[in-house]
């Protein structure tokens, strides 16, 4: 049973219709003295606080008994399924996800894993890939699209990319530093020599349907270009393309050769012609200062106004054990979380009384309809690292704080029955990460 069917409404009158209940009830509650209407008001919050009171009890006693089968690590990593907090309501739609649940597809070289619309249908504008390249390996030149967000989540690699000039970049990167590469852009990463030996990272496409399985790889286009059009088309013999129709019919994807040599080799090899390409496709998350930063935590906010080549913003956040990412809202885009690091909780608010608390923990994926409220609460013992990514090029939110204390304090009083001390001790400025 739900919390609000405990206590049903009081019925009206049999002997009229609701409609003349409601125009009845009307006029009586116009005849009422102030004090009888605030008698009336409170009824509302208590109701509601004895229903939260009974599903808190419940919890506590044998009806939260469950002598059923059960997978007991699963429950154990995610306790707000199992006892949600009693505030939480309804059947709000799965936002949880994982790579840890994914399939790894794994080939010489490396491996790839993905999740998309396909097993996680709330996420219909963004789809996320987690791969890793041994020192040397390729994900081979290809190009989608969809844009590609990217971070390195450890060690090193070699990226290369066209831009829409026809200039060329190559560049290494290292943890933490992003790249991004527009649609249609072509594209490669190699692994580097590191202590990770080689490198693993995140790619973040604004599309959900996005599958690596369907990208533009060059074997696989070049493979499937008869050999006479291939020869004509680069003015050499058939014979010197031979190996090109040895590859797999699906390309080469994943696969190992030797570590490349130094960047500046690479770099004065493409600058022939044209010269190299102008435009940053990477960024180096800890070349910024923390965008808002406390003793419970630091924001670095990446949008089109830092790293002017992206048309997808992102948040870097970290909250110390013990606080919050504090209550807030995206104003125009849904936002897709990554877990990099520790443990943590969110409730998404999905209005109508509907709630959901769930748990989180690295290398899982969150998911947050544009507009809805939430929080993410650190639960573990150590800093909890995550990313929020939108499919929009400037970063934009607000928080519920922010708007109590910009509003007429009596406004605000009268909607949440609080004090005024109360609502002077809330921040009156975005905190982002609370306390403060
Ligand atoms: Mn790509
Ligand atoms: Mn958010």
């Amino acid at each position: 049973m739900n919390p609000s069917e405990s206590n049903p409404a009081p019925e009206p009158s049999p002997t009229v219709s609701a409609g003349t209940f409601d125009i009845l009830n009307r006029r009586k509650f116009i005849g009422l003295g102030s004090s009888a209407l605030l008698m009336a008001a409170l009824t509302v919050p208590r109701a509601q606080a004895q229903n939260i009171e009974a599903v808190t009890a419940a919890q506590k006693g044998a009806s939260a008994n469950n002598p059923g089968p059960e997978n007991g690590p699963l429950r154990d990593i995610n306790p707000n399924s199992d006892l949600p907090p009693p505030t939480d309501h309804g059947e709000a739609p799965e936002f949880w996800n994982s790579f840890m649940t994914a399939k790894r597809r794994i080939q010489d070289g490396g491996w790839t894993r993905q999740v998309t619309v396909e097993s996680f249908p709330i996420s219909k504008d963004i789809a996320g890939v987690n791969m890793r390249l041994l020192p040397g390996a390729y994900r081979e030149l290809h190009w989608h699209a969809a844009a590609e967000w990217a971070i390195m989540l450890a060690g090193k690699a070699r990226i290369t990319a066209l831009d829409n000039d026809g200039k060329g970049y190559v560049k290494d990167v290292a943890k933490d530093d992003l790249w991004f590469f527009p649609p249609g852009i072509p594209h490669s990463i190699q692994g580097l020599e590191s202590d990770a030996n080689g490198c693993e990272f995140l790619l973040v496409f604004d599309d959900g349907a996005f599958s690596e399985g369907n990208t533009t790889l060059l074997t696989d286009w070049a493979r499937h270009t008869p050999p006479e059009v291939l020869a004509k088309n680069w003015g050499v013999s058939e014979a010197a393309l031979e190996n090109v129709y040895k590859v797999p019919a699906e390309g080469l994807f994943i696969f190992q050769r030797a570590v490349p040599g130094p960047l500046e080799d690479d770099q004065h090899a493409i600058s022939t012609g044209k010269g190299r390409s102008p435009v940053a496709f990477d960024f180096p998350l800890h070349s910024m200062a923390p965008t808002h930063e406390n003793k419970s935590g630091q924001v670095r906010i990446i949008d089109s106004k830092n790293f002017p080549v992206t048309t997808m913003a992102a948040a870097h956040v970290v909250v110390k054990p013990g606080a919050m990412r504090e209550l807030h809202w995206h104003q125009t885009a849904n936002e897709w979380q990554y877990y990099i690091q520790g443990k943590g909780r969110m409730t998404v608010f999905f209005t109508g009384g509907l709630a959901r608390t769930m748990d989180f923990a690295a290398g899982d994926i969150g998911y947050i309809p544009r507009a809805f409220g939430h929080y993410v609460e650190n639960t573990g013992d150590t800093d909890l690292i995550f990313l929020e990514v939108f499919k929009e090029p400037h970063y934009k939110d607000l928080a519920l704080s922010e708007w109590l204390t910009h509003l007429p304090p009596q406004i605000v009083i009268d909607h949440l029955g609080i004090s005024a001390e109360t609502l002077k001790a809330i921040p009156s400025t975005e905190v982002i990460v609370m306390p403060t």
